[in-house]
């Protein structure tokens, strides 16, 4: 059985993989013939619309192929990971909701059309006015500490809710390869750390006194944990609700929300480790998890969208320093800011795209693919063997739908790009449509305080006379 099953992953993983880049080098042609990427526009973002729906109908088959028919199973997109109303609007119509933490975050996804009984909020800093607004509406809430849980207790008291409500859980399982994602280490800043003196029976009693907490949450961590140890967070987060329920004499806790966090391969095309297998490893480690008596909200962010989105980036110059060749694009820090800054943790693929957008062939040269900001670390690759890079040809990061150019980082105060979905136009061409106009100068001024140019110097006249 196992064996079978890595077979047809395999497999799907190959050709999906093939696919997936094969499309991806027509986008970046039609997109320079098309004029969406050139002298005027020298960066794009690019989002494969083929690929998002794939990716969505991926996770949902994953877990209808091993929970009990008739599970509830949310799964609602973490927006983080990719905040545009468009994208979001498309994972709606595939069948997945939204993970919020922020009010820009709710508004976007309500932008998208996004139903507030398919959407959950989840940040650890909210505030009175968003949680009332959050219940107002009737999204989940999942409370991340116990002050938290006070402003809700008041809430519920105040006025009735649709919201559905719970706790999240830190299950202190570890952390990963990378600090910065790691959510389940002893003293993270979410949630309510369950291995704490006293915690465990703090969060069985909050339960055990409000019969309006029916969820229990927990995301145990982003890129660079290992699915082991996601496995291990969610089977103490299964094992803390049968506990509560075992207590409480009946089905307190309803529903569990396992987070999202399942790691991206940045090394290669294929789609690894894939949902099928995480999936399939949490059925055998928590086997009750799936057998109907809970709801499953799931969260996952980075891996529906990163092997779907690439930033194209102009060659402007290409020089030498010290004999080390370097394209200087306009792709750096403000499309690729953890890259740039964390350059060991999170590694981009580089494709060359000569100067009409074709995959360029030629001897692998090894060079640098700089960013326009004006600090020397700002380097998409350093030391990279790639075809050489020319004046006028373009340098692709590849898997950068998540976390990369829907974060711009106003560095330099350089504009942040246009983002463009693509798709097949059924004729063998392919189809753009705008997700995000570019920004223009006149903006970035304006959102510089252009309206303010006198702010400073009036406040002080007076001393100056
Ligand atoms: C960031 C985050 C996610 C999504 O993580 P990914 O690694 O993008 O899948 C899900 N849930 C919560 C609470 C998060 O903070």
């Amino acid at each position: 059985m196992e064996h079978e099953h890595e077979h047809e992953d395999e497999h799907d993983i190959e050709s999906g993989a093939r696919e997936r880049a094969g499309r991806r080098d027509e986008a970046v042609r039609a997109a320079v013939a098309q004029g969406l990427l050139g002298p005027g526009a020298a960066v794009v973002g690019l989002l494969d619309v083929t690929g998002i729906r794939r990716s969505a109908a991926a996770l949902r088959a994953a877990f209808d192929a091993v929970a009990a028919p008739g599970t509830p199973v949310l799964h609602a997109f973490a927006v983080k990971a990719t905040p545009l109303v468009p994208v979001l609007r498309l994972l709606h119509e595939a069948g997945i909701g939204a993970e919020v933490a922020s009010p820009g975050e709710l508004a976007l996804a309500r932008a998208a059309g996004v139903p507030a009984a398919r959407t959950v909020l989840d940040s650890p800093a909210k505030t009175p006015a968003e949680l009332r607004e959050a219940l107002a509406l009737g999204v989940a809430v999942n409370a991340d500490n116990p002050q938290e849980l006070d402003r809700l207790d008041a809430l519920v008291r105040s006025a009735p809710s649709r919201s559905p409500l719970g706790i999240r859980i830190n299950p202190q399982v570890g952390g990963g390869t990378i600090g910065a994602t790691s959510t389940a280490t002893e003293t993270s800043k979410f949630g309510v750390a369950l291995r704490d003196e006293g915690a465990r029976e703090w969060v069985v009693r909050a339960y055990l006194e409000r019969p309006w907490l029916t969820r229990l949450h927990a995301h145990t961590g982003s890129q660079g944990i290992p699915l082991s140890l996601m496995a291990r967070g969610v089977a103490e987060t299964y094992a803390l609700a049968e506990e509560i329920n075992a207590r409480a004499g009946r089905h307190r806790i309803d529903t569990l929300d396992i987070g999202g966090g399942l790691p991206v391969n940045f090394a290669s095309e294929g789609t690894t480790p894939s949902y099928a297998q995480f999936a399939r490893l949490l059925a055998e480690e928590v086997p009750g998890l799936f057998d109907g008596r809970y709801g499953l909200v799931t969260e996952f962010g980075r891996s529906l969208l990163a092997k779907h989105g690439t930033v194209v980036a102009r060659v402007e110059y290409a020089k030498s320093a010290g004999g080390r060749r370097i394209a200087v694009t306009h792709a750096g820090v403000q499309v690729a800011t953890r890259t740039v800054y964390a350059p060991e943790a999170w590694p981009l693929r580089i494709a060359a795209y000569d100067a009409e957008g074709r995959p360029k062939a030629g001897p692998e040269v090894v060079q640098d693919v700089a960013g326009p900001a004006c600090f020397a670390g700002d380097l998409l690759a350093e030391g990279r063997a790639l075809p050489l890079l020319d004046q006028g040809d373009y340098a692709a990061a590849l898997d950068t739908g998540a976390y990369y150019f829907a974060h711009h980082y106003a560095y330099n105060s350089l504009a942040r790009p246009g983002i463009y979905g693509f798709a097949p136009d059924g004729s063998g061409g392919i189809r753009f449509a705008t997700v995000r106009e570019p920004q223009t100068i006149a903006e970035v001024v304006s959102e510089s305080g252009g309206a303010h140019a006198s702010a400073l110097t009036t406040l002080c006249a007076h001393e100056s006379r």
